[in-house]
């Protein structure tokens, strides 16, 4: 039994049952025990890898459509510069790379990061150390400023609750103690929901949709900056235009887990609701939800593969076709992961994405 395993049935035996989102909010951010405040999990010997982990392009192209954008907007100085859940800084770091050659961008930008884990905070204050960035906790902090923004893994970490349809009402999923005192999912007495009214139109008794209420709290919070303030932001993850189903999963050593099994251990994650988000921003624009892969192409992936590959050879070479492949490929991460940019009324979206 995980030390984190005996504070929450400690906490459900006390007061009952956990919602779903408690529950994925202690084993993920809990400042002793939780999976993200203990370990740095990116990478080969982590339990997942992201894209900018896998290639530099990845990072390169989200910076420079972020810094047209910015340009398109009159080039606003000063600007905050965000990154939500920046991970090991790899993704921001090429960000920078990338713009240091847009006369202006970084004279005017202030670096921000959204980031609760002490042990990846550390990692990204190594890697950015030049620009002097300045930590969040919450996104409700950010300076009163036009707000240019990336998220990649960020929605997909924040925790989600999950319901059931029965008849006209939703039975919430929880988590409770078995007799032997193992954690164990079971369902609350049926509610109404309001928050799901919508979701009666296209759903059937018995199946499950899922909320992420944090998630949505931040996308109306940067919809309303954008809006008012100026700037965009773009937002990688997998998931869907409106989720149906269950998708919350654990993941440890590359390899799917037991969410109950070792609470604090494994990565818990969830299908981001790209629809739920666009909802919340507004009155930010939001543009069409685009395969990752579509994206980077558009913005010229194969170019700057190429022009890489010509310095390369032998195995470097052959990961570096590899790696291109992961990012855009359909059978890879190509499809499966989606973007969709925010920006405000009036002005051109990111390139890359249509209106
Ligand atoms: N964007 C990075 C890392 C993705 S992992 C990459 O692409 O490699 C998810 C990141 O979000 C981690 O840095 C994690 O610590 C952070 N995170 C998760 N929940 C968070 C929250 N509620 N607030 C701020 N950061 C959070």
């Amino acid at each position: 039994m995980t030390p984190l395993t005996r504070l929450i049935a400690a906490q459900i035996d006390a007061a009952g049952p956990i919602t779903l989102a408690d529950y994925m909010g202690l084993c993920l951010m809990h400042p002793q025990h939780g999976y993200y405040a203990t370990r740095d999990p990116l990478g080969a010997a982590g339990d997942f890898i992201t894209a900018p982990e896998i290639s530099q392009i990845f990072g390169e192209l989200l910076g420079l459509s972020l810094a047209q954008c910015w340009l398109d907007q009159g080039a606003p100085s000063p600007f905050a510069l965000v990154e939500l859940g920046p991970g090991r800084g790899t993704l921001m770091a090429d960000v920078l790379r990338a713009t240091a050659r847009v006369p202006g961008f970084h004279k005017a930008l202030r670096l921000h990061l959204v980031e609760t884990s002490t042990a990846l905070r550390a990692c990204q204050a190594e890697r950015l150390t030049e620009y002097s960035p300045t930590w969040h906790e919450q996104i409700e902090t950010l300076p009163d400023l036009p707000l240019f923004a990336i998220a990649n893994e960020f929605f997909d970490a924040l925790p989600i609750r999950q319901f059931q349809r029965s008849g006209d009402g939703w039975c919430e999923r929880v988590i409770g103690l078995s007799k032997d005192g193992t954690l164990t999912p079971g369902l609350a007495a049926s509610g109404a929901t309001g928050a799901l009214a919508h979701r009666l139109k296209d759903t059937a008794d018995g199946d499950v949709v899922e909320t992420c209420p944090l998630g949505t709290r931040i996308a109306t919070e940067i919809g309303q900056r954008i809006a008012q303030q100026g700037g965009s932001a773009l937002i990688v993850d997998y998931g869907d235009w409106r989720t149906l189903g269950d998708t919350f999963q654990a993941l440890q050593d590359h390899a799917t887990a037991n969410p109950y099994e070792s609470p604090g251990h494994a990565d818990l994650t969830a299908h981001v609701d790209f629809e739920a988000l666009a909802i919340a921003a507004a009155p930010a624009r939001h543009t069409r939800l685009t395969p990752q892969g579509v994206f980077l192409e558009r913005l010229g992936a194969t170019q700057r593969a190429q022009t890489l590959a010509a310095s390369l050879s032998g195995e470097a070479l052959t990961a570096h076709v590899g790696a291109h492949r992961r990012l855009t490929h359909p059978d890879e991460m190509g499809t499966l992961f989606k973007v969709m940019g925010l920006y405000p009324e009036g002005a051109t979206p990111p390139p890359g994405l249509n209106p």
